[in-house]
């Protein structure tokens, strides 16, 4: 370097423009390759200084000269952007520019390349340079000869300086791109993908094929192209588990080496992708052996790889890299207070430097993550007060206030401000948006009257589009904020939907038959609805199902069922199935209440739950093959092909499809549905693009027992301690399911649940010291009735993956759990189903009645399909959140779940009195109820002693353990029926139901 000043200042009288470009070049190299901050020295700052004046002089007098060459300006600026001093060379950048912007159409792929890269490498985005470039490189095919290195600064450049609107150019980047995406370097590919996600490109396809090269090249990453590859797909959107999982591992092995931008880029794209949770960050030995299982996936992988890092790079972090690792910590559910005050610190210390979104996310994570840092939240409250929120979209505005009313922290200036910029955006909110934004600022209390006042006239613009979860979402809230004509124009929106479709039988669509047969695949649940729906409007249907009968196989586990809509459009009753449950705990495996809600608790009010009292009100609890049962008994006779099973299809001449049978036999369809569940057939045979099965993380098992107990009376509870999580409800009135589950490798799931034998011991050594009847009814429940497995679920479908460009018209079509499938935590996958069935046999009846029968099939299916991925997308990401929240240490925080009946009810602090008073699980077998002790408890009334008289002890006449005949066994009476029936509960714990004949006191014992 002293050599080259040396020379340049002996000789600076002599030199032409040629000798600048190499003296230029030659210091670029020697910069990138020196070891020690050359600049530092002052012999070294003066030459550089010189070399810039001599360059700038020359251009100044001879701007357009044609002695200047397009090549010796490229090296000139790559030479001084690579100098590292970019900063310091001032002017010389505007000199330069404008000697270079008439020449850019005369220089090579290389040189414009590198032109740009130069430009934007010294921070300057000269309007004039780039707008220069991008013509010449759209003018003609001019990209498409450019190499991938080439390829690679230019979109590098433009997506740096922020010319990302510049859609013309990215296009054309993107289609060179595709020539040449298996030819990339590493850096190169990472690169560009990072610049093409910065410009928001959409093209899925090139998209896809460069995160498959980025999954090819993982091994040969460094922590930078990890960071930018991670960060890229996560925020395209692209890349599938197998990508995020081998991501991971290496982020894990790559940990200690990110930049500080680095690792919250690789944080956030980690989180963000929702794919950390694969096996790479399960602990275990992936044997069958009854090791322990406690692992929180995501928290683990976090604790593990980047707690630390953190920790050693918060004083470098910027706001958004701040924010993002908050962020990412609360998507991973990641509790670590020590972590948690680091971020906050580091965040106060420089709040005013935070974005609005920013703020939103720093405050969101903490609130989720259950820390109350009230400094901290009041800060943001005040950060985002003073910021223009006029932008927020819907959601955002939701997410706010949601995030300040979950806290407590109800700051005046900040809602008021939230609710104006929700009032002036209302005009534009969709069904959803509206929901969300009312929902929130009702369970916020904050009734603001201008706001509500805008929204109900949005709402009444949009009542049609309300599905049944949205209306009763508006229906509440406008109840809340005292609207009551539009609640009254909601109700009679929800009764007349209802009333329009009766049964459907009057709906009938003259001609429909005249479609051909449509063929469904799978007679569960949602073959089942669909054949309904669409025999109500007069289809010709055929279904076929792979059981040999409707009770072939064990079919049994409870459902939740809340569509009532699609009920009602499909004319099933299920008052007559209903187990009903009127209230809803949440239990830490010690007992404590957690959390309560559910009809018991209305208003303060304790319903009657006597014998005498049907329905469990907005929802119904049933066997899920008695939900089956009564949608097959709906179906035409000979409808269902039992032990049929679709090996293949393809499409026919005629538009129709061809169908083979595993028997060998075809069929001819004129429309396929796939409703064949998870491991769909049908879907397989679509071979979707990215289409894989999702691990999520966890084993299900589930069990069915004929034992009472009085907790699992008419109620629902789930117990947790922050790793395991059993979900307990009325299967039929007279037995109870459980659902256990807990994280373990998919290795682990497939072998444990292989043997229930080995699982039930597995399942009582976590649980058997958990509160009552917690063991008990483990230990009650027959090995015949439990079953376990892994759990899966697929990635989101977007309408354009389920039906491409090149199988627009084809007459194949997913529904239920074939389209979306979802982990079980969110009771969705049924009503998601249903309401599938309802809306295909809808959307045929229309298109068809619309343009015919051949044309009405094909306009149809795009239609469907839009609409059904659209709703219920939502549910298959929210069922798998709720999946990770639920086995991690945010389950055990008190009061996560809201009691909406009781406005005025302050949840948090009900649960405190209800632990100071000692009231728990254990309560329930309280002669007056658990639901009676806790309302009264929480409604201030003094807990008085259990009435006496009950409690006491007594001998019982029945049939227990292996025993094979009855005999008198000591107990104790807990309640009398209305019927006059005893509860007894014997001292293991378990109870009993008996007649009075059967129940004598304990000083009477009765010799028999
Ligand atoms: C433990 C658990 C609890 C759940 N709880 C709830 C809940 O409370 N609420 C809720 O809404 N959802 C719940 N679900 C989800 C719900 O059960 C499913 O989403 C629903 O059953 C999906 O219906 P489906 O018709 O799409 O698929 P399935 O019910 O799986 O039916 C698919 C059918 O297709 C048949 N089949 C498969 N391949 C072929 C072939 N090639 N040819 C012919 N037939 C074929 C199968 O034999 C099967 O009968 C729960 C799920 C589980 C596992």
């Amino acid at each position: 370097m002293t050599a080259l000043f040396q020379n340049f200042k002996r000789y600076e009288s002599l030199v032409n423009v040629v000798h600048l470009s190499c003296c230029w070049s030659t210091l670029g190299r020697l910069a990138a390759a020196s070891e020690q901050d050359w600049f530092n020295d002052n012999a070294s700052a003066a030459g550089l200084a010189a070399l810039a004046a001599k360059t700038a002089a020359m251009l100044t007098e001879n701007p357009t000269s044609g002695d200047i060459r397009a090549r010796e300006l490229a090296n000139i600026a790559h030479g001084a952007a690579k100098s590292g001093r970019a900063a310091a060379l001032g002017d010389f950048w505007t000199v330069l520019a404008n000697a270079v912007e008439p020449r850019l159409g005369e220089c090579n792929a290389q040189e414009l390349a590198n032109t740009c890269w130069a430009f934007a490498k010294a921070g300057v985005a000269h309007e004039g340079v780039f707008n220069a470039a991008a013509r010449v490189l759209c003018a003609g095919a001019s990209l498409d000869s450019f190499p991938p290195q080439e390829l690679c600064n230019v979109a590098w450049a433009f997506s740096s300086v922020g010319r990302v609107d510049d859609k013309r150019l990215f296009a054309a980047l993107c289609r060179a791109a595709g020539r040449s995406v298996e030819s990339f370097t590493t850096q190169g590919l990472t690169t560009t993908l990072s610049s093409f996600a910065k410009a928001g490109v959409t093209d899925l396809p090139l998209l896809r094929a460069l995160a498959t090269q980025v999954h090819r090249k993982l091994a040969q990453c460094n922590a930078h192209d990890l960071a930018a590859a991670v960060w890229a797909c996560a925020k395209l959107g692209v890349g599938d588990a197998a990508l995020f999982g081998a991501a991971a591992a290496a982020a894990e092995r790559h940990s200690d080496r990110f930049t500080p931008a680095g690792l919250a880029n690789v944080v956030w794209g980690l989180a963000k992708s929702g794919h950390c949770a694969s096996t790479v960050s399960c602990q275990s030995d992936c044997s069958n052996r009854l090791t322990p299982l406690t692992i929180a996936v995501d928290s683990q992988l976090f604790a593990r790889a980047f707690e630390q890092p953190i920790h050693r790079h918060l004083a470098a972090f910027n706001a958004q890299d701040l924010s993002s690792c908050a962020w990412s910590m609360a998507k991973a559910t990641h509790v670590s207070p020590p972590l948690c005050e680091a971020l906050s610190r580091a965040a106060r210390d420089c709040l005013e430097t935070f974005n609005t979104q920013d703020v939103m996310n720093f405050a969101w994570a903490f609130v989720k993550l259950g820390v109350a840092d009230a400094e901290l939240l009041t800060s943001c409250a005040a950060a985002l007060a003073s910021q223009r929120l006029d932008e927020l979209s819907a959601p955002q505005i939701a997410n706010v206030a949601w995030t300040f009313a979950t806290a407590g922290q109800m700051d005046t200036a900040l809602f008021s401000s939230l609710a104006r910029a929700a009032q002036t955006a209302a005009v534009d909110f969709t069904a959803d948006d509206l929901a969300s934004v009312s929902w929130a600022f009702a369970n916020a209390n904050q009734l603001d009257e201008r706001l509500f006042k805008a929204l109900a006239s949005r709402a009444a613009t949009l009542i049609d589009e309300f599905d049944e979860e949205v209306l009763d979402n508006v229906e509440w809230a406008f109840h809340k904020a005292g609207h009551r004509a539009l609640v009254k124009q909601l109700r009679q929106r929800r009764k007349g939907r209802a009333g329009t479709e009766p049964g459907g039988q009057q709906l009938a669509l003259p001609g429909a038959s005249k479609c051909g047969r449509i063929v469904i695949a799978g007679g569960g649940i949602g073959g089942a609805a669909a054949a309904v729906a669409l025999q109500h409007r007069g289809f010709d249907v055929q279904v076929l199902e792979t059981d040999s009968s409707f009770d072939a196989r064990k079919q049994g586990y409870g459902l939740t069922v809340q569509c009532a809509d699609a009920l009602q459009a499909l004319g099933i009753d299920l008052a007559q199935d209903d187990a009903p449950s009127t209230s809803h705990y949440t239990f830490s495996a010690d007992g404590h209440i957690l959390a309560f809600f559910g009809e018991a608790f209305g208003g303060g009010k304790v319903r009657d739950t006597g014998a005498n009292d049907t329905g469990s009100g907005r929802f119904v609890h049933l066997p899920r093959q008695a939900l089956r049962h009564r949608l097959l008994e709906k179906i035409a006779p000979n409808t269902v092909r039992w032990g049929t099973k679709l090996r293949s299809f393809e499409p026919t001449g005629n538009g129709g499809v061809s169908l083979t049978l595993t028997d060998g036999n075809t069929m001819e369809a004129a429309l396929l549905v796939g409703c064949d569940g998870i491991f769909s057939t049908v879907r397989r045979q679509l071979a979707l693009a990215g289409d894989a099965l999702n691990y999520v993380g966890l084993v299900v098992v589930l069990g069915i027992s004929d034992a009472v107990f009085p907790l699992c009376e008419r109620r629902i509870f789930e117990t947790v301690d922050g790793t395991t999580r059993i979900y307990v409800m009325p299967f039929t009135t007279t037995s109870t399911m459980w659902q256990l589950s807990f994280p373990a490798t998919e290795e682990v799931a497939r072998n444990l649940t292989k043997d229930v034998a080995v699982l039930k011991k597995d399942i009582l050594r976590r649980c058997g010291d958990w509160h009552e009847p917690i063991p008990s009814l483990l230990r009650s429940t027959p090995l015949e009735c439990m079953s376990g497995y892994p759990v899966y679920d697929r990635p989101v479908l977007e309408p354009e993956t389920l039906r491409p460009l090149s199988r627009s018209d084809a007459r194949v079509t997913l529904l239920g759990d074939a389209a979306h499938p979802m982990t079980p935590f969110k009771a969705q996958g049924a009503n998601q189903a249903l309401r599938d069935a309802v809306l295909l046999a809808d959307t045929l009846a229309e298109c068809v009645a619309q343009h015919g029968p051949q044309a009405g099939l094909v306009a149809a299916l795009p239609v469907f399909e839009r609409k059904m991925l659209r709703r219920s997308s939502r549910t298959v990401i929210a069922s798998r959140d709720k999946a990770k929240q639920l086995h991690t240490r945010l389950a055990l925080q008190p009061g996560r779940k809201g009691q909406r009946d009781a406005a005025d009810l302050n949840v948090s602090e009900a649960i405190q009195t209800l632990q100071a008073r000692g009231i728990s699980a254990s309560s329930a077998t309280d002669p007056r109820g658990l639901d009676a002790v806790v309302a009264k408890c929480i409604s201030g009334g003094v807990d008085e002693p259990a009435p006496e008289a009950q409690l006491e002890p007594c001998w019982g006449w029945a049939v227990r353990d292996d025993a094979e005949e009855a005999a008198w066994h000591k107990g104790t009476v807990l309640r009398i029926r209305k019927s006059g029936k005893m509860v007894v509960q014997w001292q293991d714990g378990s109870t009993a139901i008996l007649a009075e004949d059967f129940v004598q006191p304990r000083a009477k014992k009765r010799k028999h």
